[in-house]
């Protein structure tokens, strides 16, 4: 139980202080900055932007990746994640807990709350335990 060690602020806390860092370093050697910035040419600046420029964005889109952009689902009564198209427990989300659903056979299932979501699409789709059944009838 690594995760438990440290209070929940610290984490946040120390990632707020790493990207407010570099900002602040550039601030405290503005001086500095400006003298080495001025012998460049505009050339130089630019293949010293550009590196700079790809890691920001490609940090913004592993962010924008990252975060659980979902949507609601209204015929299955859960939460749809549009870019990995995983299906999340509304049960949970409501309690602030973001759960991933099982797929199963007509629906999903949360491992979290075990509460079953039925998927309207498959409801033609009988589970194996109900045609066993219908055998032994005839
Ligand atoms: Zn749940």
């Amino acid at each position: 139980m690594n995760e438990h060690r440290f209070p929940k602020w610290v984490w946040p806390s120390l990632l707020g202080l790493l990207g407010i860092s570099p900002p602040a370093i550039a601030l405290w050697f503005q001086s500095n900055l400006e003298q080495y910035l001025a012998t460049q040419t505009p050339l130089q600046l630019i293949r010293l932007l550009i590196p700079l420029l790809g890691i920001s964005t490609l940090l913004l889109a592993w962010c924008i990746y990252q975060h659980p952009w979902l949507c609601w689902d209204e015929p299955t009564g859960t939460w749809l994640n549009r870019l990995s198209k995983l299906r999340y427990c509304a049960k949970c989300k409501a309690a602030k807990i973001v759960t991933p659903l099982k797929n199963e056979v007509t629906g999903w299932r949360c491992m979290n709350c075990q509460h079953f979501f039925h998927d309207p699409s498959r409801a033609d789709i009988e589970s194996p335990k109900k045609k066993v059944v219908k055998n032994e009838r005839i």
